[in-house]
C-alpha cells in the first residue's frame, strides 16, 4: 500500500519517498504527518526513538528534509571560548566528572579579572562570544556572577557574554536572597547577553534524583528558564541522554521544550548531549544500571527526532563535537543538524568527563569539515545572525590556542582531497 500523498512526491525528492514507502504504516502515518506541517505528539516521538531498519532510514530522510526546508544548505557556527572559571563543586551531582573539592589536586579557580584576560584572548582571535560557566563553590558569593560580567564588558563591550546554567542561576539567586527575575535582571544590566541552558540532563523527577539527587528539580529548570526569556535573555536547549534514560523520557523533555518554546519564543537551538561515561562515578559505581552513553543509533536518532518534534519551533539543532567527535558531528549533518557549535578554544567539561575529542576546532577547520558534507559553511553569533559566509573563502586561520598533543580532532578530514 502506498500511503505517501502524490503532492508529496512533487514536494520532496525522490530518496525520501523511497525511504517512506519502505516504512512501516504508522511510522509513515506519523512522518507524513510532520511533513505536512501537524505536530509530532510526544507518544508519536516515542514511536519515532525506537524505530529501526526502514522505520529508521525514514527517520533519517524526514529529519534531513526538514532540516533542508528551515535551513537550506547552510551549516553555522560561532567563534567562541569556552571559560570554566572553576571547577571546585560540593553538589554532587552523580553524573560529573568535571567536579572538585577545593584541596583536591587540579581544582581551579579564576578571579574576574583573570576572567577578563582570557575573554580578551579570544577576542584577539576574533571570538565573539564568551561561554562562562563554573561549579558551584560552597564559598562562591552571589554577586560573583554579575562581577565577572562586569569585568568582561568593562574591558570588551562588544564580547557577547553567553553565561550560567540554570543551577548556578538556582545557587547565585539564593546566596543572593533574590528572587529569579531580579536576579537574572541585573544580570542582563550588567551586559548578560545569554544563557546556556545546561543542567537540563533529562527533565524527569525519577531520572534527576537518580543524577542529580533532584537538587534543581524540573520545575525550577523550567521556571528559571521562562524567566530569562521573559527578562529578554534567550538561552539554548539541551538534552543528555544515554545513561538512566529510556525513548519514553526523550520524547517527554522534547515535548516540554517545545511547550516552553510554544510560550516564550527564547530558544536559539537544541543541543543533544550524548552522556560520557569514562570519569562518571554514576556508571562507576553502578556499571550494571548505568548505560556506557547511548549507541550509535541513538545518536543518530536523537538528532533526527528532535529535528522532527522541534519542526516549526526551534530551527536550530546543534551537534556537540566535544561529546562526538568531529567526525561523528559531520554525520549528524545528514540526520537533522545544522550547526556545529563553537570552537570553543578551551574545553574542560567534557574532557574532565573523559571524552578524548580535543579543546578547538577553528573556524578554518570547521569551514573545512563543512564543505565536506556538501553545506556552505556560514558564520554566525550567538543568536544566529549571520557574520559571514564562507562560499569562496576562508577565514583566518589560527593556530589552537592550546598546543594538541596527542589528537588532531581533524585526523579524519585527511581522508578527503584537498581541492585544487
Ligand atoms: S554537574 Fe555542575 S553542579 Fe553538578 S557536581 Fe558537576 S559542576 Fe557541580
Amino acid at each position: 500500500m502506498r500511503a505517501v500523498p502524490e503532492h508529496f512526491a512533487r514536494r520532496h525528492p525522490a530518496d525520501l519517498q523511497a525511504k517512506m514507502e519502505a516504512a512501516s504504516r504508522p511510522v509513515r502515518c506519523i512522518l507524513n504527518r510532520t511533513l505536512l506541517g501537524h505536530e509530532t505528539s510526544e507518544a508519536d516521538g516515542v514511536t519515532l526513538f525506537k524505530a529501526t531498519g526502514a522505520d529508521k532510514d525514514a527517520v533519517f530522510a524526514t529529519a534531513d528534509e526538514m532540516r533542508r526546508q528551515t535551513n537550506g544548505d547552510r551549516v553555522t557556527f560561532v567563534v567562541n571560548r569556552n571559560i570554566n572559571f572553576t571547577n571546585i563543586c560540593y553538589m554532587g551531582c552523580r553524573f560529573c566528572g568535571f567536579a572538585k573539592r577545593a584541596e583536591e589536586e587540579g581544582a581551579e579557580w579564576l578571579s574576574p579579572g583573570q576572567i577578563a584576560a582570557r575573554a580578551q584572548v579570544a577576542w584577539d582571535r576574533g571570538g565573539t562570544e564568551v561561554c562562562v560557566q563554573g561549579g558551584l563553590h560552597p564559598n562562591l558569593p552571589g554577586t560573583y556572577y554579575r562581577d565577572i560580567v562586569l569585568a568582561i564588558k568593562a574591558v570588551l563591550p562588544d564580547m557577547h557574554v553567553h553565561g550560567f546554567s540554570p543551577f548556578e542561576v538556582w545557587y547565585g539567586a539564593a546566596k543572593s536572597k533574590l528572587g529569579y527575575r531580579e536576579f537574572l535582571t541585573d544580570l542582563r544590566d550588567c551586559g548578560l547577553g545569554s544563557m546556556p541552558g545546561t543542567a537540563a540532563e533529562i527533565l524527569d523527577t525519577e531520572v534527576r534524583k537518580k543524577l542529580t539527587k533532584n537538587k534543581l528539580s524540573t520545575e525550577k529548570w523550567v521556571e528559571i528558564i521562562c524567566t530569562a526569556h521573559d527578562v529578554g535573555l534567550p538561552t539554548s536547549a539541551t538534552i543528555m541522554y544515554g545513561h538512566v534514560d529510556a525513548p519514553e523520557h526523550w520524547a517527554a523533555h522534547i515535548a516540554l521544550l517545545r511547550d516552553v518554546q510554544r510560550d516564550t519564543g527564547g530558544f536559539t537551538e537544541l543541543v543533544p548531549l550524548s552522556f560520557v561515561h569514562t570519569e562518571s562515578p554514576l556508571y562507576a559505581q553502578a556499571p550494571g544500571q548505568v548505560r556506557p552513553g547511548p549507541t550509535e543509533d541513538e545518536v543518530y536518532l536523537m538528532h533526527a527526532v528532535s529535528r522532527i518534534m522541534l519542526n516549526g519551533f526551534i530551527d536550530n539543532i546543534q551537534v556537540s563535537w566535544t561529546k562526538l567527535g568531529a567526525e561523528r558531528a559531520r554525520q549528524m549533518l545528514a540526520h537533522g543538524a545544522n550547526d556545529m557549535g563553537g570552537t570553543l578554544m578551551n574545553e574542560s567539561i567534557s574532557r574532565a568527563a573523559g571524552s578524548r575529542h580535543g579543546q578547538e576546532i577553528t573556524a578554518r577547520e570547521f569551514c573545512d569539515i563543512i564543505r565536506s558534507a556538501g553545506r556552505v559553511p556560514v558564520r554566525r553569533n550567538t543568536v544566529y545572525d549571520t557574520i559571514e559566509v564562507f562560499e569562496n573563502h576562508d577565514p583566518e586561520e589560527f593556530a589552537p590556542l592550546v598546543a594538541r598533543q596527542n589528537a588532531d580532532p581533524c585526523d579524519f578530514m585527511k581522508m578527503f582531497p584537498v581541492a585544487e
